[in-house]
């Protein structure tokens, strides 16, 4: 059985059929990326996973549990985690601190028979491995909201890992990141199969070299639908997806510059 199983899911905005029937399957400890073109679908689909938007049909399991009709924090509860671009982040509080109050929300009830003293120690180690986890460390005592970008999506990329997620969500985890800064993430996202074993994850990146160096398996969305499901290499050399993404790859990224632009 996959770990996340996603059948004929379909989303309409008024005429447009945004999700159109997708369907695909992420294996336990799989890295699975999404991409395709601007407009594709890519982060309709991701809110229709993480709940933030209703389907209009189809199933979803997890682990083999429906999540179709569930809110978001029941499916966070049920195991999926997200990453929301740093705006999860308490950019007033220290590193440790946003740290300790994920690992606070996520372990409510896990030390509840502790003595409060070793209730906070055991906090306090969950939230150093946090910081350990995406190399946070010598930022343990700095204020989150002054650190450079790339470290506050590493932070948010921990706090999201303080759920102890068995699927993690990354929604352009290297957008508006340069090259230095794209190349620590991505080897932190390979790093985070080897931390968390078992742990798969649903990558959203337009940078390709990024999404072929880090993917298992590979879902190319166009026009809402899945036109190619398959590993890296099988990807690279599918016609269909050189001449429909690939081949635009430019183009599409100067497009999605324009968008952030804008926005
Ligand atoms: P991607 O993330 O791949 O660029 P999106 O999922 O953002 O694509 O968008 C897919 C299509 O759905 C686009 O045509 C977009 O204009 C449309 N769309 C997305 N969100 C909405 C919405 N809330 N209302 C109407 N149309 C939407
Ligand atoms: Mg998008």
């Amino acid at each position: 059985m996959s770990l996340l199983s996603i059948h004929n899911l379909v989303k309409r905005f008024g005429a447009l059929t945004a999700t159109d029937h997708v369907s695909l399957e992420v294996e336990q400890g799989e890295i699975h990326a999404l991409i395709g073109p601007n407009g594709a679908g890519k982060s309709t689909l991701v809110h229709l996973i993480s709940g933030l938007l209703p389907a209009d049909g189809g199933s979803l399991t997890l682990a083999g549990q429906e999540l179709i009709h569930l809110a978001p924090h029941q499916r966070v509860a049920a195991g999926l985690s997200r990453c929301f671009q740093i705006t999860s982040i308490f950019p007033k509080l220290t590193v440790a601190d946003n740290l300790l109050l994920a690992v606070q929300a996520h372990h409510r009830n896990s030390f509840r028979w502790f003595a409060v003293r070793d209730h906070d120690a055991a906090l306090q180690a969950l939230a150093w491995d946090l910081a350990q986890r995406v190399q946070l460390q010598t930022d343990w005592n700095t204020t989150a909201g002054t650190l450079p970008h790339g470290a506050q999506r590493k932070l948010d990329v921990a706090l999201a890992l303080a759920a102890n997620p068995k699927l993690l969500l990354l929604d352009e985890p290297l957008a508006g990141m340069g090259p230095e800064e794209s190349a620590e993430m991505t080897a932190l996202i390979g790093e985070l199969r080897t931390r968390h074993p078992g742990m798969a994850i649903l990558l959203i990146e337009h940078d390709m070299d990024a999404v072929f160096q880090l993917a298992d398996r590979i879902t190319v969305l166009v026009y809402g639908k899945v036109l190619a499901q398959g590993t890296a290499a099988q990807i690279q050399t599918d016609p269909r997806v050189q001449a429909v993404y690939l081949g635009q790859e430019d183009e599409v990224g100067e497009l999605e510059e324009q968008e952030e632009g804008a926005a």
